[in-house]
């Protein structure tokens, strides 16, 4: 997913350390390189420019420049820098899924691979933390996206909410959730209705489900693929209805990895997963410190 940043990155810091001493110039010149390369792979140009001003204020002191290994110094700023762009500097709490049953709502565009990461999740939640899982649709107006859900709960072995044809999406959430509590369930997942583009209809609908169900978790699913689109849908549904973390999917195509980059900087919101394939166990967690190596090849 970062292939052609890895491969720019390189090459500057190749350069680096084949210089053996540096002076703070050839650091400016690098960064100025690291530079171009992060608005290549679609990264905001505010991150780009925080980024780059940040890692020149650390690798420009005596204490780098006059150091034995300048180049290695320098791109431990460099890793050290990603990993807070991707993570903020505190670190990511765990999921709030500790109160029984604890709800998490998907929101995201159509398309996005809502259902697909709905599945993911409780497929991850299922088998690696011993969670009872209950997930339910709330996309009315497709009735073949509430099919799609309740074949894939048969796939991965997890209970489905059953559909009862003509209720709101507000009732079916208010069902799971006295489902939930009467089944005991650790979790149920919401999956809501997606649209092409945010509209008003959907975001009242989104909210009045989050007002009746007060969830823990409100996940947005937004397709990594889109770069910069990816951010301002997020800030969009963080403005309207309050996201607490994002899933980045698609992250196994050839996109340039901007989003991931500029996503947490820009929407204040963690990522939590990435989708990296069709498949039912194609999420992973999104871990920075391993992201930061990757981009660093
Ligand atoms: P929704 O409309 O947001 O619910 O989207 P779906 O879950 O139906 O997904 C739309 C398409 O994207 C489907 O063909 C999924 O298999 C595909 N998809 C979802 N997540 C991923 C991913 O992480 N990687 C890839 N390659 N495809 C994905």
């Amino acid at each position: 997913m970062f292939e052609s940043l890895s491969d720019r990155l390189g090459g500057v810091f190749d350069r680096l350390t084949k210089q053996g001493a540096l002076s703070e110039d050839d650091v400016r010149t690098a960064m100025r390189e690291v530079r171009v390369a992060l608005l290549e792979a679609d990264v905001s140009l505010e991150v780009a420019r925080d980024f780059v001003k940040r890692v020149t204020a650390k690798a420009t002191g005596a204490a780098v420049t006059k150091s034995i290994t300048p180049g290695q110094q320098v791109i431990k700023i460099v890793h050290d820098e990603l990993q807070n762009v991707l993570a903020g500097e505190e670190g990511l709490p765990p999921l709030k899924i500790d109160n029984p049953p604890s709800p998490i709502l998907m929101v995201g565009l159509q398309g996005s691979g809502k259902t697909t990461t709905t599945g993911k999740l409780a497929k991850r939640l299922t088998e690696k933390e011993g969670k009872r899982v209950l997930m339910a649709s709330l996309d009315v107006n497709r009735p073949a996206a509430m099919e799609q859900l309740a074949i894939l709960g048969t796939q991965i072995g997890v209970d489905t909410l059953p559909i009862v044809p003509g209720q709101r999406p507000v009732d079916i959430a208010k069902r799971a959730k006295t489902q939930a509590a009467l089944g005991g369930y650790d979790v149920y997942l919401l999956d809501t209705a997606g649209r092409l583009q945010i509209d008003q209809v959907l975001m009242d609908e989104v909210a009045q489900v989050h007002a009746a169900v007060q969830p823990r978790e409100t996940l947005l699913v937004v397709d990594g693929l889109t770069g910069q689109v990816a951010v301002e849908v997020a800030q969009e549904f963080d403005a309207k209805v309050g996201v607490t973390g994002v899933v980045l999917t698609r992250m196994d195509g050839d996109g340039r990895g901007g989003a991931a980059l500029s996503m947490r900087a820009v929407t204040g919101k963690p990522i939590r997963f990435v989708g990296m394939g069709e498949k039912m166990d194609a999420l992973e967690t999104f871990e920075p410190s391993r992201i930061a190596g990757r981009i660093l090849g």
